[in-house]
């Protein structure tokens, strides 16, 4: 089928006003891919493990080992914006490259950009293309229907979602003692089962709590692994924006946490701060949001719109995904890299390699947005079209995230 007119209305400026080439679609090869193996997420807990004597794990990422290892995640704290922030976060910058106390660079954060997709390459030490989660939302191809991978809705049975192990079961397992210390309300949640459970679980309200306890939890044994998170620095950079006070107030309580967190660190420990991704405020204007739901373009052809603003999973109807890479990539031009379902596969933006299971769940088209733009859905969507900070692509903004050490 033609989901579409052979030809349709140009949607930038006339090209007399351009070099002939500025509006060219992107090349799918320029596009950052993250660093898998050698410096993401998924290399963290198994390098901090390998470190414990965890059997079976690879070490990516050059850890000195410590007998107490705490991560603490914060959600959202991208690199570049912690370090265009240093007077908000004092004690954070110190640990930056180049300070006095200055320790790595920055790793990567996985693809997408999204908390559950990264909260699975952190807990299970596996690359999306085989934990399964490829995004915000996402196709089950069993019902044909999109499930949020952030909620669990609809259900379906988490261990069939992603059956591996987490990085935390495997190192309870070895005798190394093992805790999340989170919000209480994350304990029973599909999520929290199938990336980040494993030892035990500790809710707390309260983030100074967290903070305290998970540095008596360390105290406790010689030979421990703890994670501890904390969620409301996103919160407010996707409902204000990152300039914003509110977003600059949550910078400098997360520095303050994670201060309070090092100062009571027991001997022979290593405090790892780091985040599930970036972010990029996106401007409140038709031009940068572009509303799939008001758009007979980008509508044509799609029979189910995933992802997220910054990068969409975009199902086609059978026989259509052709079209609807052809017409996304002119649409979109040279504001994001659009790709196939194989060519992504290729690239290695999920991994090195997807697994059967979870390539059905990968959109027939990808959009990974590049210029500070989005593609809204104003009536599927209506709250998460209103967020003004957003991620989920591959840019620096979105994929660096700090990997900061304390060490006793
Ligand atoms: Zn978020």
């Amino acid at each position: 089928m033609t989901p579409h007119p052979p030809s349709h209305p140009p949607r930038t400026a006339p090209l007399g006003d351009l070099p002939p080439d500025d509006d060219a679609p992107l090349d799918p090869r320029t596009a950052p891919v993250p660093r898998y193996g050698s410096g993401s997420l998924a290399d963290l807990l198994p390098s901090i493990a390998a470190g414990l004597g965890v059997p079976g794990m690879t070490a990516g990422l050059p850890l000195t080992p410590a007998d107490r290892a705490c991560v603490f995640l914060v959600d959202g704290m991208g690199w570049e914006a912690l370090r265009a922030h240093p007077d908000e976060a004092p004690f954070l910058t110190s640990l930056l490259p180049g300070s006095a106390n200055g320790s790595g660079e920055p790793i990567t954060s996985g693809f997408p950009s999204t908390t559950a997709t990264s909260l699975a390459s952190v807990g299970t030490g596996r690359v999306p293309g085989e934990h399964g989660l490829p995004g915000y939302t996402a196709l089950d191809p069993a019902t044909g229907q999109l499930m949020n991978q952030l909620r669990w809705q609809p259900w379906t049975d988490p261990y069939v979602w992603q059956p591996y192990p987490t990085v935390f079961q495997q190192a309870a397992a070895a005798g190394v003692s093992t805790c999340q210390v989170t919000a209480p309300h994350f304990e029973h949640t599909p999520l929290t089962k199938i990336a980040l459970s494993g030892g035990t679980f500790l809710g707390r309200l309260s983030a100074e709590d967290r903070m305290d306890l998970a540095a008596e939890r360390l105290a406790g044994s010689d030979r421990a692994l703890v994670y501890t998170y904390y969620a409301e620095l996103d919160g407010n950079g996707h409902r204000y924006g990152m300039d914003s006070d509110a977003w600059r107030g949550q910078l400098a309580y997360v520095d303050r946490l994670a201060q309070r967190l090092a100062e009571q660190l027991p001997p022979r420990s290593a405090l790892y701060i780091t985040a599930d991704h970036g972010m990029v405020d996106i401007p409140e204007d038709t031009e940068a949001r572009l509303d799939f739901d008001e758009d007979w373009e980008l509508r044509a052809g799609v029979a189910q719109l995933g992802g997220e603003g910054r990068m969409r999973h975009v199902y086609a109807v059978p026989g259509a995904a052709g079209d609807v890479h052809t017409v996304w990539r002119e649409v979109l031009a040279e504001r994001a890299w659009v790709v196939t379902r194989e060519e992504a596969v290729e690239l290695g933006w999920f991994g090195p390699g997807v697994e059967p299971r979870v390539r059905g769940r990968i959109g027939d088209v990808l959009a990974a947005m590049r210029d500070d733009i989005a593609v809204v859905a104003t009536r599927r969507e209506p709250k998460e079209s209103e967020l003004i900070g957003m991620h989920g692509s591959v840019t620096a903004a979105e994929q660096l995230v700090p990997l900061l050490e304390v060490r006793t």
